[in-house]
C-alpha cells in the first residue's frame, strides 16, 4: 500500500529535498523535532523494518552512509547526531514505508521517549 512518501517520490507533494540518488531520498521533515531533521527513505515501497528482506541488505546500507553524509554536509557529523527508525505502533511509526531520522543540532537525550 502506497503511502505518502511514494507521492514525494513521484512529485505529486512538495518536499523540501537535501538529497537524492536512484535509490533513495532525503528530505526535511514537516515537523522538526531537532534544528536538523532529515528523513532519509528508499525509493522502493518496504512498510516496516520487518518487511526487510535479504535484497534490502543494500539499499539500507545506502539509508546509513547518507544519514552520515548528511550530519557531515551540515557540520555537525563530529559533534554528534541521532539516527532512529521507528516500527509499528508502539515504535511509533506513523507513515508505513521505512524511512530514518537523521536529527542534529542539539543534545539528545536518553532513553528516547
Ligand atoms: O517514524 P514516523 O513514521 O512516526 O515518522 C513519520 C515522519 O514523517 C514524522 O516525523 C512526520 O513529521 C513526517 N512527515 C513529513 N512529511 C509528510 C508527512 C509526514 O515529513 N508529508
Amino acid at each position: 500500500m502506497s503511502t505518502i512518501f511514494s507521492r514525494i517520490i513521484n512529485r505529486e507533494i512538495k518536499a523540501d529535498i537535501v538529497y537524492e540518488d536512484d535509490d533513495i531520498l532525503a528530505f526535511n521533515d514537516v515537523n522538526p523535532q531537532a534544528p536538523v531533521h532529515v528523513l532519509i527513505i528508499p525509493k522502493k515501497e518496504i512498510a516496516t523494518l520487518n518487511d526487510l528482506t535479504e535484497v534490502d541488505a543494500e539499499v539500507v546500507g545506502k539509508l546509513h552512509l547518507a544519514a552520515a553524509k548528511i550530519a557531515r554536509d551540515k557540520g555537525f557529523a563530529e559533534e554528534g547526531y541521532r539516527v532512529v527508525m521507528n516500527c509499528n505502533e508502539k515504535g511509533g511509526q506513523s507513515v508505513y514505508h521505512i524511512h530514518l531520522h537523521l536529527m542534529g543540532g542539539r543534545q539528545m537525550s536518553w532513553p528516547a521517549g
